[in-house]
C-alpha cells in the first residue's frame, strides 16, 4: 500500500469518503486500522427492500461490519457474513467481492419484531463468515454464537475466540429522513495491533506494546457516533482528530457499490438442476415459473417456451 501524503488529499470533497474504506496506520502505537464509512450503496439495497427500520438498521451495520472483517483478510474471491437465529430476524447474509461488488438482504418475521438488541432481534444464533476464493480452494470459515448486546460484540467474541490480533472495533448506523427521502449511512471504525515484526518498533518491551494497545482502542472508543456519520466531516479529518498525536498515515482508499452478481444464466443452470415436473408449485397465475433473487429482488420469469429452452440445453 502506499502512502497518501496528507496534504495531497487535503480539500476532497468528502462524497470521496462514502462507500470507501480508508486504511491507516498509528506508527507510533504499532497499531493498524481502517475507517469504513457506507452510504450510497446502503440507501441502494434497503430502500429498494423496504424493509422496517428494525430490520434495516442490523442489515446495515452487518453489511459495514462484513466490509470491515473483509478488508482485513487477503483474499481473491467472496467474503460472506451471515447471521442466522431463532429470533424476529431470521437471517442476515451480506457479502463482499475483491473487485468490491456489496450486496444483502434479511428474511424476518415482521409480526415478531421490537427494535433493539441482538438477543431481542437475533435470539439465539450464530454469526459466522466464510471466504469463498473459487473451486479447488480451500473455503475459510469462521464461526460464533451470538453473544452480548450489539453486533460489535459479537464480532469482539469472534476477535477473542479465534486467536486473532487483538481487535477493537466500533459499528454505528443511522437513517436520515430528509426531504428527498430516507439516508443511510453506516461506518465501522477498526485498530488492531500489528505483529511485533511487523511494527518496526524492536526496543518496545511487553509492557509498553499492551498501554499503546489501549490507548489505540481509548481513542478510537472516543470517536463518536454524529463523527462518524457527519457527511460534512471528511474521513481523513476524524482520522487526525483522533490519532493526530500517534502519527497517523493514510493510505490509499478503496471503493465499493451496491452490485448484484444474480443473473438470467445463474438463473438457468439452477433451474436446470431441478426436475421441470417439481417446478410447478413455482408456477405463478399466469402459468410462468417465475424465481426472485433475494439480495436484489430482481424478478426472473420463464414461460414454456423459455424452459423448453433449458431443459433442451440439458440434455
Ligand atoms: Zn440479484
Amino acid at each position: 500500500m502506499v502512502p497518501i501524503v496528507s496534504s495531497a488529499s487535503e480539500g476532497l470533497p468528502s462524497d470521496e469518503d462514502w462507500d470507501r474504506v480508508l486504511p491507516f496506520q498509528l506508527d507510533a502505537l504499532g497499531v493498524r486500522g481502517r475507517l469504513v464509512r457506507l452510504g450510497p450503496s446502503l440507501d441502494a439495497i434497503i430502500e429498494r427492500h423496504g424493509y422496517p427500520l428494525a430490520v434495516a438498521r442490523p442489515l446495515a451495520e452487518a453489511m459495514v461490519l462484513c466490509v470491515a472483517l473483509a478488508t482485513s483478510l487477503k483474499y481473491d474471491g467472496i467474503f460472506t457474513l451471515q447471521i442466522s437465529g431463532d429470533g424476529p430476524i431470521r437471517l442476515l447474509v451480506t457479502d463482499l467481492t475483491t473487485d468490491g461488488a456489496l450486496r444483502g438482504y434479511a428474511q424476518f418475521d415482521s409480526w415478531k419484531l421490537a427494535d433493539g438488541y441482538v438477543p431481542k432481534l437475533f435470539g439465539q444464533g450464530r454469526l459466522a463468515f466464510t471466504v469463498d476464493q473459487g473451486q479447488n480452494t480451500q473455503r475459510y470459515q469462521g464461526v460464533v454464537p451470538l453473544e452480548g448486546a450489539t453486533l460489535a460484540d459479537c464480532a469482539h467474541t469472534y476477535f477473542r475466540q479465534s486467536e486473532q490480533l487483538p481487535t477493537g472495533i466500533k459499528l454505528v448506523a443511522r437513517r436520515d429522513e430528509t426531504a428527498d427521502g430516507n439516508h443511510w449511512r453506516a461506518s465501522a471504525l477498526v485498530v488492531q495491533q500489528m505483529p511485533e515484526f511487523d511494527a518496526g518498533r524492536i526496543d518496545v518491551d511487553q509492557e509498553q506494546r499492551e498501554d499503546d494497545w489501549r490507548k489505540a482502542v481509548i481513542l478510537m472508543a472516543s470517536a463518536t457516533e454524529k463523527e462518524m456519520l457527519d457527511p460534512a466531516l471528511p474521513g481523513k479529518t476524524l482520522l487526525f482528530r483522533l490519532f493526530h498525536a500517534e502519527g497517523a498515515r493514510l493510505f490509499e482508499r478503496r471503493a465499493f457499490e451496491a452490485r448484484c452478481r444474480c443473473s438470467r444464466e445463474r438463473i438457468d443452470r439452477v433451474l436446470k438442476s431441478i426436475k421441470r415436473e417439481e417446478l410447478a408449485d413455482l408456477r405463478d397465475p399466469r402459468g410462468l415459473v417465475a424465481v426472485k433473487c433475494e439480495f436484489c429482488s430482481t424478478e426472473y420469469s420463464y414461460d414454456e417456451s423459455d424452459l423448453d429452452r433449458i431443459y433442451a440445453s440439458a440434455a
